[in-house]
């Protein structure tokens, strides 16, 4: 413990005290834009979110800016994942009320993302009265259309805790991948049937289940499989392989109706007769959150939220999660907002990323391996690792993340590359003002290419393929203010300096259009150096004659930690909040 504390210590602190966080401006309807719903997926209130929860969600944050960026009408939801077993079973275990856990990391999940700069238009959470009732008027529509039903099924029933056992309250052995997992869902993605529970084990006591008559209500998902296959082969062009291989592989399968029921005290009440003493599933309540969400920022802003929920041929809807969250994405949700019957445009892009491993291993509570972001807040830049996370996150395949690769990036990159950039330009020693110099044509029409590659990369959900092309035009500015050598020609021919000065402030101009979505407080910096006042997506100018003051280095170099001697290479552990991680 104590070898691990020095550990803390010992890496390099450099807390950003900016009180300044990127201010969002109110929203502002622009009715030549698209109508754009951008879902980050809900993290769940049973522990703290670490490098893995960020990895999955920062995409949603990078498309929510661009969006924004290119005149979109943008509205970025997300909450706290209030409801569920394994928060009942946390609050039974510390003596506590469910609700007390749920606050405690809402509070916690709500500062983080503010932290890291998340710009969600409204981020709410599901135990609201708000949410709850929202969501029990969808699921009376869908019932009273007759896709949630009522049916006797057998269920795993503990008689010793008399009562039956649902979800993580129950384990079983897979027969997917012959893990014991907890009944919810396995590891590895497979969702148990009846059949699979016959020979369960209570999670409490520990004793054998058996399997008893239970009234559950069910949606019927096998009733739907002709239009969610329809919708799936109409939109998977636009979804990562993963997205599209998951759910393929459901399809085939065969959907099974699924129960929306449960035996708990904790959750959104049923909204029908006889179910008095249930709650609903916890995931059918969190996939509607994105619509309560939307439906409630609306009615704060004067908006109308079935502009941007229901099918108007203008709209665009984002679904950003991990791989493991995949099908309540592109099957449950769609499944719901069809069975309304009413018009709604159903998620057409799905953003599911993969598994961000630490020092190669997954991230798991029993390891204690996962980092969680304010440790990384408290120690590094945030920007920084945003865009670490972006241009080196599991956008396509699991990744790796170590303390050692970050810093790197953070060092090579990030300062090296773009703070020296603007460092050596606007903090050219004796620069009082932005020259007014002639810019460089051939730059000038990189930083249109730069534009309209970066754009295509984006929506093609390239993010990593859009940071490559951004960096490429620093190094293409940092190869030109070499070759020119300013620092000579401000001796020799001032006409020619100010020219290089201006045409490198130019580029720096645009990089904070460019990488405002992943490094959002470097951005506002160059912002504020240069006037500029909202950031767009189009090529723009520096103001000529512009007084350049307090111009201070946007990055600092971090120096490798030194691992303790006690903790084995290959495993870092930060003190025993790592241990509060739960599995991505
Ligand atoms: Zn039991
Ligand atoms: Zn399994």
């Amino acid at each position: 413990m104590e070898e691990q504390n020095k550990f803390l210590e010992s890496l390099k602190v450099n807390i950003t005290t900016e009180s300044e966080k990127s201010k969002k401006n109110s929203f502002v309807y622009h009715p030549e834009g698209r109508n754009v719903v951008i879902g980050g997926a809900w993290p769940y209130a049973n522990s703290s979110l670490h490098l893995g929860h960020l990895a999955g969600l920062i995409s949603g944050d990078v498309l929510a800016r661009y969006h924004r960026q290119i005149g979109d009408n943008v509205i970025y939801v997300s909450g706290t994942d209030c409801h569920g077993t394994p928060i009942t079973e946390r609050a039974k275990k510390e003596g506590r009320q469910p609700s007390e856990i749920a606050e405690h990391y809402h509070a916690e999940f709500a500062k983080t993302f503010n932290d890291m700069n998340f710009s969600y238009d409204l981020y709410t959470k599901t135990k609201d009265e708000e949410h709850k009732k929202r969501v029990q008027d969808i699921f009376k529509k869908i019932y009273d259309n007759g896709y949630i039903y009522e049916k006797s099924d057998l269920q795993p029933y503990c008689e010793h805790c008399k009562k039956f056992v649902v979800d993580r309250e129950v384990i079983f052995t897979c027969p997917a991948c012959g893990a014991i997992s907890k009944g919810d869902q396995c590891d590895c993605g497979y969702i148990p049937e009846t059949k699979d529970l016959e020979d369960a084990t209570c999670q409490e006591c520990k004793e054998k289940t058996i399997l008893r008559e239970n009234k559950n209500l069910y949606l019927a998902l096998s009733k739907l499989q002709p239009q969610i296959e329809e919708y799936v082969a109409q939109n998977q062009g636009k979804w990562r392989t993963g997205s599209r291989t998951e759910t393929a592989k459901f399809l085939e399968d065969g959907l099974n109706d699924r129960a929306v029921t449960r035996d708990l005290s904790w959750g959104v009440d049923i909204p029908i007769e006889g179910y008095e003493d249930k709650k609903m599933y916890v995931w059918i309540d969190a996939v509607l959150g994105y619509i309560t969400t939307t439906q409630r920022f609306c009615e704060q802003n004067g908006l109308n939220w079935e502009d941007f929920w229901k099918e108007n041929g203008n709209n665009k809807i984002y679904m950003v999660h991990g791989k493991d969250n995949i099908t309540f994405h592109t099957i449950i949700l769609p499944a719901l907002l069809l069975a309304t019957g009413e018009n709604y445009h159903l998620p057409d892009t799905m953003v599911a990323t993969q598994y961000l491993n630490i020092n190669s291993q997954k991230i798991s509570k029993s390891k204690g391996n996962g980092i969680t972001i304010s440790q990384m807040i408290r120690n590094y830049n945030t920007d920084s690792l945003r865009y670490f996370l972006v241009n080196y996150g599991p956008e396509r395949k699991d990744s790796d993340f170590s303390i050692e690769d970050y810093i790197s990036v953070n060092n090579s990159e990030v300062t090296n590359k773009f703070g020296n950039l603007v460092n050596r330009t606007l903090g050219f020693k004796g620069l009082e003002a932005i020259p007014n110099g002639k810019m460089n044509e051939d730059i000038q029409a990189k930083i249109d290419e730069t534009y309209e590659k970066a754009s295509e990369a984006m929506e093609a959900l390239e993010f990593r393929r859009a940071g490559k092309i951004i960096m490429e035009l620093i190094e293409v500015a940092n190869r030109y203010y070499d070759e020119q050598k300013p620092w000579v020609q401000k001796k020799e021919d001032l006409n020619r300096f100010n020219d290089t000065i201006y045409t490198c402030t130019n580029v720096i101009a645009n990089l904070s259009n460019l990488l405002n979505p992943v490094m959002p407080e470097a951005s506002e910096k160059l912002r504020d150096y240069l006037g500029i006042e909202t950031p767009t997506w189009e090529q723009i100018s520096a103001t000529g004659g512009r007084k350049l003051e307090n111009i201070k280095p946007l990055f600092t170099r971090y120096q490798t930690p030194a691992l303790p001697k006690k903790v084995k290479k290959n495993v870092i552990q930060i003190g025993d909040e790592s241990m509060d991680c739960e599995l991505i």
